[in-house]
């Protein structure tokens, strides 16, 4: 496996947006009839379900699939399951979605679930795990890999959004609330908060040490900011929590320090909604929302052949459909215009070296997507370094082919990971 030097000479181009400095409270959207929630657990024939269509639910009830299940969504509302059914992501992995009908006449003060939350991070997993901002609680309880640093992101990760400036922002006591008990509830030896080098947020308090990260992106991209402010090179193929770090979300920490206090899930996520014409809207959506809603709340059209994509322009993905749900760790939907979708090729590289210059983990990105196309993944990875990739973007985005670059390589890793379970 190639070892190559982290740092590169490149100099990025690209600027995260700044929240502006009086922002408006984001608006909130009604909760809809039909909420449209995920389970990260396929149906299976052969196990006997404990769910089933016209189950009546309670808001905040923890819903399974299987008796033996470690996966689990909690309903936002108290109503009737309506639909079970398989539900597909872009890689082709299969989960469960649920619908479930909203009934505001059920949700009386007894048919609200309260938990027992005890000081222990595991019984938090049990609960917490997809309120907004998705807490890595499945990673702070697992026994495989101890967390060491805790990494709280008051920044947002992709360029055009400014959801977690926004949380960071409006909610830095309950910020405190959630590090209080994070710190009671985990053993984490440190914590240590990212905010943008430009904003004036407060963040001086209980001993947090605050990182400072530059406007230029992919500065506050996770592997960044180990190397950059823990000093830590992310080894190729593994993941944060491998070596010892977390990340969470201003959010996700607010989201803790909320159930914390009052024994219940809170359930509205804040999104940036970018419209067409590039107006950032600010929202609150119930999770299970489908976007639909929300666009038909802004009068936001999408035609044929537009683009949705969930999370930014850099990192996000393309979706079918508009009646995705919102999602727990979802910051940011954009509608690109169908004229403004750039194009594509299957052109084949014209070894402009662009996308080698620009690669802050100084791939060979020309010669790698060349076994990608080929679907030689163990090669890709042993290699051209494929498992160094911090998945920034920016490759695709110089690429003067204009070859999916950014693509391929997600699926290559995909790809390279099965082939590894399956081994
Ligand atoms: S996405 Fe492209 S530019 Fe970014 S780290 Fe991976 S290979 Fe390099
Ligand atoms: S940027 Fe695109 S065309 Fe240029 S070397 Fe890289 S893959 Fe080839």
């Amino acid at each position: 496996m190639i070892k190559r030097s982290f740092f590169s000479l490149t100099q990025p181009r690209l600027k995260y947006d700044l929240l502006e400095a009086d922002p408006k409270a984001p608006e909130s959207i009604p909760i809809p009839p039909n909420l449209i929630l995920l389970l990260n657990e396929a149906l299976d024939n052969t196990k006997s379900i404990i769910l089933k269509k016209g189950d009546k639910v309670k808001k905040g009830e923890k819903l399974s699939l299987y008796k033996d299940s470690t996966e689990y969504t909690i309903s936002p509302v108290s109503g009737v399951i309506n639909v079970i059914d398989t539900y597909s992501d872009d890689f082709g992995n299969k989960a469960t979605y649920l619908v479930v009908r909203n009934d505001p006449q059920q949700a009386s003060g007894e048919d609200i679930v309260k938990y027992e939350l005890t000081d222990d991070i595991e019984v938090a997993d049990q609960y917490l795990r997809t309120l907004p901002g998705a807490p890595p609680l499945k990673i702070l309880a697992s026994k495989e890999n101890t967390i060491q640093t805790l990494v709280i992101m008051c920044t947002d990760q992709d360029i055009l959004s400014t959801t977690a400036q926004y949380v960071a922002q409006s909610t830095m006591e309950e910020i405190k609330e959630g590090v209080r008990v994070l710190k009671r509830i985990a053993n984490i030896m440190k914590m240590c908060l990212v905010v943008s080098q430009d904003t004036n947020m407060q963040t001086e308090f209980d001993g947090i040490q605050t990182f400072r990260v530059s406007k230029n992106y992919p500065s506050a991209l996770p592997a960044m900011i180990m190397k950059d402010h823990l000093n830590m090179i992310l080894p190729a193929g593994q993941s944060p929590e491998d070596v010892g770090v977390a990340f969470i979300t201003a959010e996700a920490i607010v989201s803790i320090a909320k159930a914390y206090r009052t024994k219940t899930a809170t359930y509205e996520k804040v999104l940036t909604v970018i419209g067409k014409d590039g107006q950032r809207h600010m929202i609150k959506a119930t999770i299970g929302t489908p976007l639909r809603r929300i666009f038909n709340a802004f009068s936001l059209h999408i035609n044929e052949k537009d683009r949705l994509i969930i999370g930014g322009p850099m990192k996000g993905f393309a979706t079918y459909t508009h009646h995705h749900p919102v999602l727990p760790d979802m910051d940011t939907v954009i509608i690109q215009d169908r004229d403004l979708i750039p194009a594509l090729s299957d052109n084949a590289c014209i070894n402009c070296g662009k996308c080698i210059k620009i690669c802050p983990a100084n791939i060979p990105v020309n010669l790698l997507v060349r076994l990608l196309e080929a679907d030689q993944y163990e090669e890709a990875f042993d290699k051209f370094d494929l498992g160094s990739c911090i998945e920034c973007g920016l490759c695709a985005y110089v690429c003067l082919a204009r070859i999916p670059l950014y693509q391929y390589i997600r699926l290559g890793k995909h790809e390279f990971l099965k082939l590894k379970a399956d081994a």
